[in-house]
């Protein structure tokens, strides 16, 4: 008979860490705990994987990058699947996350030689005589530390950039998603079958810690801010460069002339789509003063229609069981402080569930405000006009995306969103669009994933400059002369020394 946990909480067994459904507690699957020794072993392996694998080129990685992409897409419905069991999600939310990740696959397959191989740069009037190239070589091994909340879509955001460029992989899943971690890398050893080039470690957060001190050649992280902290602490003392990818607590903004029922439609998915764990779901929003009540009687509408339970519902359970309380905790601390709810409540946490809330008119400073929720919750206020609704967007120390609804003025808006990423008349859109960077300010993180920025992310730029011809004004040699000296300064006040 299948063991039975407390719903969602991973459970360690002797050395093994079991998987267990948030739903009903059963366990999903079990993997063996690694030890520090199997992190070295693992980075190791990797290294040399990785050289291997970097020597192979752009074309040939491009292929086998396109087989494992085909392969995803061909199993998305069993990934989509095991998704489901292991992390609550609704199967549709999984196949979304899928379909965004193998867009991210193909596009970085594609683009690492255009963006990363070696190419000629223009030399300038100055060091005329010189040719420059560039080039962006692999680190070598990445250490990539995943979250729970997207486990496919989030690691390979950073994973396939990562060995497009012609870097090695190890990566730690989150304790709670480890059975699709292990998937992704099985999968990828079908199609690379020869070296051990995406590997996994798992465990508990001190694996993620033993990862950043393994002699990594680089960390990209996603997950908390509080994690980010430490993650950036243990590559310190190492130099270990880091890509952090935090939390975040996005607004969206709707101004006067935004189409409603659009804004509506869209405001209930991008706050609750996965149960509201989204790191880029709208948390907050703000509502100009003339559309408001026609907007949270929209919004009210739309997410009370939304289906709550384990199978086939629009809202799945809340994967770690211990965001319920904080889910709970904001609820009740907004209305405490004056904050009405249009939709559900204080008693809206029923584990392993939390059911659909519209908080309206919630102060500022509470913690339904100000803190990530992760819960299917979101606050709307009423603001005079769009300037003071992005003064309060702007006022948290988090800065991940955003999204606007409007016409006239929607892209001055979006340009003012102190955020990384921004939707214009939609949310979330700009997680799949594989040619766009990926990433925070502030407190929610830095570094870019996806697109161009993304793979530089794992590159490191090599510059070279070659001799083609003698100078004509020598200077960075002891045989210059005076006369030399002169000529360079007469050339360069004739270049740069003009009036604009
Ligand atoms: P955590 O920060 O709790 O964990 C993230 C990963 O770090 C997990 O694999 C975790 O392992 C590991 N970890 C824990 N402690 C350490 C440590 N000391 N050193 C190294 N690694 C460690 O985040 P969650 O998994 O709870 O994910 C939710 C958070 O992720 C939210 O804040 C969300 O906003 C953010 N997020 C950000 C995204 C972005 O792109 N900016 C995208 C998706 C999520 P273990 O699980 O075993 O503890």
């Amino acid at each position: 008979m299948t063991a039975v946990h407390l719903p969602g909480t991973p459970v360690i067994e002797g050395d093994h860490l079991i998987s267990t459904s948030p739903a009903t507690g059963a366990e999903a699957g079990r993997l063996p705990l690694a030890t520090a020794d199997d992190i070295a072993q693992a980075v190791e392996r990797a290294r040399a994987a990785g050289q291997w694998w970097a020597g192979l080129g752009f074309d040939a990685r491009r292929d086998r990058l396109l087989r494992w992409r085909r392969l995803l897409a061909q199993r998305m419905e069993q990934l989509a699947e095991l998704v489901h069991t292991e992390g609550g999600k609704p199967v549709a939310d999984a196949i979304v996350e899928i379909v965004s990740a193998v867009e991210h696959v193909d596009w970085a397959a594609r683009n690492a030689r255009r963006v990363l191989g070696p190419r000629k740069v223009r030399s300038r009037l100055v060091l005329a005589e010189f040719s420059a190239h560039l080039e962006y070589q692999p680190h070598g091994v990445i250490g990539v530390i995943g979250p729970w909340n997207y486990p496919v879509f989030t690691p390979i955001g950073s994973a396939a950039y990562a060995m497009a460029a012609g870097n090695a992989v190890v990566f730690k899943p989150s304790e709670y998603t480890p059975l699709v971690g292990q998937w992704l890398v099985d999968t990828f050893a079908e199609v690379v079958p020869e070296q051990p080039v995406f590997t996994a470690v798992h465990g508990l957060g001190d694996i993620g810690a033993a990862l950043c001190r393994s002699g990594v050649d680089k960390v990209a992280f996603t997950g908390s801010t509080a994690t980010a902290k430490k993650v950036m602490a243990a590559c310190a003392e190492s130099l270990t460069p880091v890509l952090l990818e935090a939390g975040g607590k996005d607004a969206m903004i709707v101004d006067a002339d935004a189409d409603l029922d659009a804004a509506a439609e869209a405001c209930v998915w991008g706050a609750m789509t996965n149960a509201g764990q989204t790191c880029i779901g709208i948390e907050r929003v703000y509502v100009v003063e003339p559309v408001f009540d026609a907007f949270v009687a929209k919004v009210v509408e739309r997410a009370g229609r939304l289906t709550v339970g384990a199978d086939g519902a629009d809202v799945g359970p809340i994967t770690m069981p211990s965001q319920l309380d904080v889910i709970r905790r904001h609820i009740s601390d907004a209305l405490a402080r004056g904050g009405r709810a249009a939709l559900g409540g204080a008693d809206s946490v029923r584990p392993p569930y939390a059911h659909p809330t519209v908080l309206v008119d919630v102060p500022e400073d509470s913690d339904a405000v100000r803190e990530e929720t992760f819960g299917p919750t979101v606050t709307i206020n009423r603001v005079r006009d769009a300037d003071e609704a992005l003064s309060r967007a702007n006022a948290l120390p988090y800065g991940l995306g955003g999204s606007v609804f409007g016409q006239r003025r929607a892209v001055a808006i979006a340009r003012r969103l102190r955020s990384g990423m921004a939707s214009i008349n939609s949310t979330l859109t700009f997680a799949g669009m594989s040619t766009l960077p990926f990433g925070g300010v502030g407190e929610s993180g830095f570094g870019r994933i996806h697109g161009e920025d993304g793979l530089r992310e794992f590159g490191r730029a090599k510059s070279i400059t070659r001799r083609r011809a003698r100078s004509l004004l020598p200077s960075t040699t002891f045989e210059r002369t005076p006369a030399d000296v002169d000529r360079l300064v007469k050339a360069v006040k004739l270049l740069y020394g003009r009036k604009l």
